[in-house]
């Protein structure tokens, strides 16, 4: 199978025309553009015809005269412009085509038609399957209803086999996908994914249409019931500038890809794997860290969340701060409090991800367990103490190494202030950042998040 997006953008398009907010601008600085979002199957199936999608097709060097069947998946003018149809009838095209979606496109289609135009028109509901040269569509129920608006309300997703087996599901635009659609596309190991994210960190849109928190668990609900696995290209289309400019590297995390307008995906090349399998996230207090390591797992089956705070009995602040991370967790993570990071790394398999947060807490609870703070520096206890902190670390960093789970470390970064007045400080920042490094050292993916900005180290 060979698509061709012809467009990846939202209604408005990324950039906007009319705006000027800091991802137009990034996008206008690198001269990316991202028109309506429109794919092209094997010069044979169109998959929405939009206000770009013909412009699109020429600036690829495409004909669309191989074209035999296009897809509406409904009459938002982003994905129909039945202007189309009219074009297609000023050519000696004389080879059928069909137009096949809900009523509301048909409808919309039936003006449009040039009178000698062999175009047929074709009415799809949810569940209907049509075959047209050996591609086989089926009809998939989306959950674009948009406060009742008619245009939305019958919207369509797509699920095409070509001839030659391959398996595409087209799923723009949609909130969460229905149950139904879900369950009917369990086992489809889909070749190729598109699914839309349109409103990137806009979380508050109340709209039919999904965002960085609501697309990865669209593609854990699909990966759950095998229609995404390790060999589906999962790339996110319909995107707007609510997105940030590094929506790629955020989508890299859950397996999914934000390909430029006209990018050819060919089933028959190469296709490695995105993301890391063991990574840092260093930062300061309230830099974001947190949220971002949260992030990076938002599309795993199976987490195991690692508290290394412990419990601070009367401490009303730190159980506040604790009831707000365990909000942002997902329903389906476990939590384990312990400080036995290295046992979690080790009895985790292949499948499970293990999140610890944080190794700068995990330090100061293995330097009180060792009882550093109540020996003498320099005495033999003292030494002792800091040989078991030592084991307690190196354990750690071979689990990390050795590790079959995917896991996210946690730590701050802390020795870029002053020197502390206190020995114990110095102790504690000095043995902190040699344990940062020896982390980092094992992983294939550090950042360092500052000021919610994500610096790849
Ligand atoms: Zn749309
Ligand atoms: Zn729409």
């Amino acid at each position: 199978m060979r698509v061709v997006l012809l467009g990846t953008g939202s209604a408005d398009g990324w950039p906007n025309a009319w705006c000027t907010c800091a991802s137009c601008a990034a996008l206008r600085a690198r001269g990316e553009v991202r028109r309506t979002t429109s794919a092209l199957v094997d010069d044979v199936v169109l998959l929405d015809c939009g206000p770009d999608s013909l412009h699109q097709a020429s600036a690829a060097g495409l004909s669309l005269g191989a074209v035999r069947a296009v897809l509406v998946t409904h009459a938002h003018p982003d994905h129909l412009a039945p202007v189309a149809l009219l074009a297609r009838s000023w050519t000696p095209a004389t080879a059928p085509l069909l137009v096949a979606g809900p009523r509301s496109v048909v409808d919309a289609c039936r003006h449009w038609v040039g009178p000698d135009d062999p175009v047929s028109l074709l009415v799809l509901d949810a569940g209907d399957v049509v075959e047209i040269e050996g591609y086989v569509v089926r009809a998939l129920e989306a959950a674009h209803d948009d406060r009742a608006d008619p245009l939305s309300a019958d919207a369509l997703l797509f699920d095409v086999t070509t001839p030659d087996g391959s398996r595409l599901l087209y799923a723009t635009d949609t909130a969460a996908l229905p149950e139904a659609t879900v369950g009917s596309v369990a086992g489809a190991a889909f070749d190729v994914v598109l699914l839309e994210e349109t409103f990137g960190r806009k979380g508050d849109h109340g709209t039919g249409h999904l965002d960085l928190a609501t697309f990865p668990e669209q593609l854990r609900r699909l990966r759950a019931v095998g229609a995404i696995t390790d060999a589906t290209r999962v790339v996110a289309v319909h995107l707007s500038h609510h997105n940030p400019p590094d929506v790629d590297r955020v989508l890299g995390q859950w397996g999914a890809r934000a390909l430029p307008d006209l990018a050819v995906l060919d089933t028959g090349d190469p296709h490695p794997p995105t993301g890391s399998r063991r990574r840092l996230v260093l930062g300061g207090a309230r830099s974001g860290k947190s949220r971002e390591a949260e992030q990076a797992l938002a599309a795993e089956q199976r987490v195991v969340y690692v508290a290394t705070g412990g419990e601070r009995p009367g401490d009303s602040e730190w159980a506040a701060r604790v009831r707000v991370h365990r909000s942002r967790r997902p329903p389906h993570w476990t939590t384990a409090e312990t400080l036995d990071v290295a046992d979690v790394l080790g009895a985790a398999g292949p499948d499970d991800a293990v999140l610890v947060d944080c190794l700068s807490l995990w330090l100061a609870g293995v330097l009180d367990d060792a009882r550093t703070w109540e020996t003498a520096p320099g005495s033999p206890a003292y030494a002792e103490s800091l040989a078991l902190v030592e084991r307690r670390v190196a354990a750690l960093v071979d689990a990390v190494r050795t590790t079959r789970a995917r896991v996210v470390l946690v730590s701050n970064e802390v020795g870029s202030g002053v020197v502390p007045e206190h020995a114990s400080g110095r102790l504690y920042r000095d043995l902190l950042g040699t344990l940062n490094a020896r982390v980092a050292a094992e992983c294939d993916e550090v950042s360092l998040v500052v000021a919610g900005r994500v610096l790849a180290l």
